[in-house]
């Protein structure tokens, strides 16, 4: 079996190297037999019991690992963006929607009780009391655990099954990052990105919007002259390269979904577009690479006639391999600055879809 990577310290871990805990809390690593059983015996003088708590060996960590990621595949990635980008709002509703699917037909369930716990949480202020999560706090929020059988992969006997993990940092600007810190440890070892754009931070958005439907979407402080679209893309790819070990001159080799949020506030340019359908994949059962392209190449003309190729040229300039979605979280433009109608979210499986597709969790054509 391969190596993983523990979703709490993320240090590559061997599997023999393992930790299993009984109840009494006695501790020790698993033979290559016990482990293919599936079962540990506390070697404890007169105890015996099944140990079947597994803890990173990582002596600095020992967090408990899920027993389901051990035994399934696991898809690491991270999200990104500018403080204000609504990333946390856009996690929260992806999740729930994602539970929600039934012509994907994914059952979703978290792996650990924190998860849970911050879904459940973000989850009530955004669909029961209509009003937006506080941003993350800086540092010491744990990635997320979740599972996802897929329903059209089953036998009578099993279902196939997967866990992914995401690492919803504090917003920063992604400059003056410490590269110790957890969220910057995470990006290096992710598997895929996503990078959410609030589309405010375009300086061509601001002035072709309605001024009361810009003060309710935006939620960052200052003016968007101050925050340079190119530049986001320099700053996030440089932090990604630093801590990466990627030369200057590379691009980086993961996929990345650039996701421009608050999409509900631009539907007057995207009327009758494709990013304003709704999202087929859901109805298809399938994800539909014929549908991702076309709005990867709507956003794409829409940056072009907006005057806003810098931001492109920026991406194309640092990543291999990059598609744009557009995705509203909450369906609509807040009621306030801190107040939203009721949600009904667009687009938002999108680009996790595009990433399970990838990784082959969900069938796709
Ligand atoms: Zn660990
Ligand atoms: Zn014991």
């Amino acid at each position: 079996m391969m190596d993983f990577i523990c979703p709490y310290c993320f240090n590559k871990i061997k599997r023999e190297s393992l930790i299993f805990e009984c109840p009494d809390g006695h501790r020790k690593t698993a033979t290559v037999m016990e482990r293919l059983s599936g079962k540990v015996k506390c070697s404890q003088k007169g105890c015996g019991k099944v140990a079947s708590k597994i803890l990173c060996p990582n002596t600095m960590c020992n967090s408990q690992i899920p027993n389901d990621m051990l035994a399934t595949p696991n898809l690491l990635f991270s999200i990104v963006g500018v403080s204000g980008s609504g990333k946390t709002n856009y996690i929260t509703v992806m999740l729930e929607e994602l539970s929600r699917t039934g012509g994907l037909k994914l059952a979703l369930g978290y792996q650990n009780i924190e998860t849970r716990n911050i879904h459940r949480k973000n989850c009530k202020l955004i669909y029961e009391d209509h009003k937006k999560p506080e941003a993350t706090p800086s540092g010491g929020v744990p990635p997320q655990i979740w599972r996802i059988k897929n329903l059209n992969r089953q036998t009578k006997t099993n279902i196939q099954t997967y866990t992914f993990s995401i690492f919803d940092g504090a917003g920063e600007d992604h400059e003056n990052l410490d590269l110790n810190s957890s969220q910057c440890r995470y990006i290096a070892v992710s598997e895929a990105i996503m990078i959410v754009i609030d589309p405010m931070i375009l300086r061509s958005v601001k002035n072709s919007l309605n001024p009361a439907v810009y003060a309710n979407s935006v939620s960052f402080v200052g003016d968007p002259a101050d925050k340079n679209s190119g530049d986001v893309v320099n700053n996030i790819s440089t932090y990604i390269k630093n801590i990466s070990g990627i030369g200057v001159n590379q691009k980086i080799n993961i996929p990345v979904a650039v996701i421009f949020s608050k999409m509900d506030a631009l539907m007057d340019d995207f009327r009758n577009r494709p990013v304003s359908n709704s999202s087929p994949h859901e109805k298809e059962g399938c994800f539909l690479y014929s549908d991702c392209r076309a709005v990867d190449a709507d956003i794409r003309s829409w940056l072009i006639s907006n005057g806003e190729s810098a931001f492109m040229n920026a991406l194309e300039a640092n990543f291999k391999e990059f598609t744009f979605f557009g995705v509203s979280s909450y369906g609509s433009v807040p009621k306030s600055a801190d107040e939203l109608y009721a949600v009904h979210p667009h687009r938002v499986l999108d680009p996790i879809l595009w990433f399970f597709a990838k990784k082959n969790y969900i069938d796709s054509k």
